[in-house]
């Protein structure tokens, strides 16, 4: 059993995010689990060793102490390859061929579902036909993999889900057809993190709230595999005084500064 804290190593740690470390820390010394650091660096073109040494020097300089070896999310590829073979041998993928602008548009001139996390991808490569699969590999482009929502949910049998948030409370959503696997290959955020905090034997996850909206999309995910739901507790972020989220043109928000 553990609590955890899972940065990306692509930048100094602001003290926003430097409170949400220490918070989940506390969360878990509070209930005498472990803690431990994981490096969130599936961006290997943003993460950098030398902000994961600043972002390590950092937490320690708070104290706060995780146990074990820090996990790179770089170095198990194989696990998360694996966790979307499972699901493309149940059918619940598809290839995407669409470019990120291509996704922008689409999403602009979709109406925007209820329950579904904002931005969520209204599903236009679902139903791709076999040539026009073809012409989109003849002309070079390499697909994203996206999950089969509907089919995941009707596997699941479920229409919404539902938790209960340790901050927020009870909570409902929907799950979009999520990225499992970026077009250049690279496994997604969504993907890899169920996978290492059932891995890593995370009971409690203690993380911004900017990740709310995509829990149900983990729950699922979870579910779908076999993997245990550790606690939730999503915490309000650091804002600055515009009311926007702590970030480097606020000034100085480093713990150096
Ligand atoms: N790596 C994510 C971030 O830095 C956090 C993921 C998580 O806590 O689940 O925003």
């Amino acid at each position: 059993m553990s609590g955890r804290f899972a940065p990306s190593p692509t930048g100094t740690l602001h003290l926003g995010n430097l409170r949400t470390a220490l918070l989940a820390w506390l969360a878990a010394r509070s209930v005498g689990i472990d803690f431990i650091v994981r490096m969130e660096d599936l961006d290997r073109v943003q993460a950098a060793p030398e902000h994961e040494a600043s972002q390590l020097a950092d937490l320690a300089a708070l104290g706060v102490e995780w146990s074990g070896e820090v996990v790179r999310q770089s170095e198990r590829f194989d696990l998360y390859h694996d966790a979307l073979a499972t699901l493309r041998d149940r059918d619940l993928v598809y290839e995407c061929f669409c470019s990120r602008r291509e996704v922008r548009a689409e999403i602009e001139n979709s109406p925007s579902a209820p329950h579904l996390p904002p931005g969520s991808y209204p599903g236009t490569c679902r139903t791709l036909s076999a040539r026009r699969r073809q012409e989109f590999l003849d002309a070079g482009r390499q697909p994203a993999i996206r999950l089969r929502a509907a089919e995941a949910m009707a596997a699941d049998g479920t229409t919404l889900i539902e938790f209960t948030d340790l901050v927020g409370g009870d909570f409902a959503g929907g799950v979009d057809d999520v990225v499992l696997q970026r077009n250049d290959g690279v496994p997604a955020y969504n993907l890899a993190v169920v996978i290492d905090d059932a891995l890593q034997g995370v009971t409690q996850v203690v993380r911004g709230d900017d990740l709310l909206s995509s829990t149900p999309r983990q729950l699922l995910l979870q579910r779908l595999l076999g993997l245990p739901t550790p606690s939730y507790a999503h915490v309000p972020l650091v804002m600055g005084d515009d009311g926007e989220r702590l970030s480097k043109r606020h000034g100085s928000v480093t713990l150096r500064e």
